[in-house]
């Protein structure tokens, strides 16, 4: 069946709702939504948990030095940043 715009219609894979030019196997926008602020409130959770890992870390184990303890915080950040870009990409894959 072709929809207005001539483009087969699939079923959303979780929904079963129907739309034009969706490609096979994946979700409506309505679904794919949803999964996304799912996968961001999990992925703030996991990033959190790991920057408060990093930064009990790095107080107990890095030296006084003010260097030392900018690079720290720089580490700390990027903790965050990165823990949370990856589980929002794992979440995305993985979340039902
Ligand atoms: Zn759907």
């Amino acid at each position: 069946m072709l929809s207005r715009s001539g483009l087969p219609e699939v079923p959303c894979a979780k929904c079963g709702r129907r739309i034009g030019g969706l490609p096979w196997g994946e979700l409506c926008p309505d679904c794919l939504a949803d999964r996304k602020r799912r996968a961001s409130r999990l992925a703030r959770r996991i990033s959190l948990a790991a920057t408060v890992l990093m930064a009990a870390y790095v107080a107990l184990r890095v030296p006084a030095d003010p260097m030392a303890r900018i690079y720290s915080a720089v580490a700390v950040l990027a903790t965050y940043i990165i823990v949370r870009r990856i589980a929002t990409r794992v979440a995305m894959e993985y979340l039902k």
